[in-house]
């Protein structure tokens, strides 16, 4: 199928819309983002890709950087990452503290911030050098040596983000956290910190939709059964407390972050990557879900 008359005319259509909510205005360099920024990239399994408005343009990944983290503890732990967190939606938001009293500190899932910085810790403790190594991993996914930490972005964030030291202290609290909180923290603020496009998202993550292997080299990033499990996860849990939601409209697994990009998979046929900085009340893209939901019913592309 071409899906490139479809995506084009739902860009344009998005593109006039208004966009409502505002850009992430808790971490202060995120504030200073352009608001009216809007892109789009399309990279199918078979090599065809279509790319609109500021595909190019790099930007806060934040919270889609969870999948890479994901993907690497996984590849090197195997099962065993999930007894220290679970598989279930949180219901609650990203950064919530809630749960975790009941749950003794085991996070719902590893895309609330809880369950990232629990898995910082495993990466702490299972690389010589976690945050070069990070970047080598999404280098190679990627086949893209510029992929790079924001040392500003990381730094606003350590300025602001108490409630994510709250977090990984009370996670620590309960013995879920291996390492200095101090070591888990800043590692995790240079996860969110990374910079990319749309482009590159869908580049970086497309092993996705084609059951664990890169196109480019055939290498098997994660196992079949392990890409099913981490698209099962995206679906269930990629968008924070609006996951149900996204799963209704849009259908496919997808991973929001606050920089305002959305990562969607569509297994065994694509990877597309929105950025619009303007987030709804929940914290994901404004224009980057209402893409996906008019792609996803105009071409008839959701898994269900
Ligand atoms: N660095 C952000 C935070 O921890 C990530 C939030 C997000 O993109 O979901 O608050």
């Amino acid at each position: 199928m071409d899906y490139s008359n479809i995506l084009q005319e739902v860009y344009e259509k998005v593109s006039k819309e208004e966009g409502r909510g505002g850009v992430a205005s808790y971490i202060p360099e995120l504030a200073k983002v352009d608001p009216l920024k809007f892109g789009v990239f399309f990279k199918e399994i078979n090599g065809r890709d279509f790319g609109m408005g500021d595909f190019d343009e790099k930007f806060s990944i934040q919270s889609i950087a969870k999948v890479a983290s994901l993907c690497l503890a996984y590849k090197m732990l195997g099962e065993k990452i999930w007894e220290r967190m679970g598989v279930e939606p949180s219901g609650t938001p990203f950064n919530s503290l809630v749960q975790l009293e009941s749950d003794r500190g085991v996070p719902r899932n590893p895309f609330i911030n809880a369950g990232a910085i629990v898995i910082c810790d495993i990466l702490i403790g299972e690389l010589n050098n976690p945050e070069e190594d990070l970047l080598s991993f999404m280098r190679e996914i990627s086949d893209n040596s510029s992929i790079s930490f924001s040392e500003n972005i990381a730094e606003s964030e350590k300025s602001t983000g108490y409630r994510n030291v709250a977090l990984c202290n009370f996670i620590k609290s309960f013995g879920n956290i291996e390492n200095s909180p101090e070591k888990v923290i800043d590692f995790y603020f240079k996860l969110c910190s990374i910079e990319m496009s749309c482009r590159e998202i869908s580049c970086a993550f497309l092993f996705l939709a084609n059951g664990g292997r890169k196109i480019s080299d055939n290498k098997q990033i994660l196992s079949e059964s392990q890409t099913k499990r981490t698209n099962a996860i995206m679906q269930s849990c990629g968008l924070y407390d609006e996951s149900g939601e996204f799963t209704f409209k849009v259908g496919l697994p997808g991973k929001s972050g606050v920089g305002g990009g959305i990562l969607a998979i569509h297994p065994y046929k694509y990877a597309v990557t929105l950025w619009s900085p303007k987030l709804n009340s929940k914290g994901n893209s404004y224009k980057g879900m209402r893409f996906l939901e008019l792609f996803t019913t105009k071409a008839r592309s959701s898994i269900f």
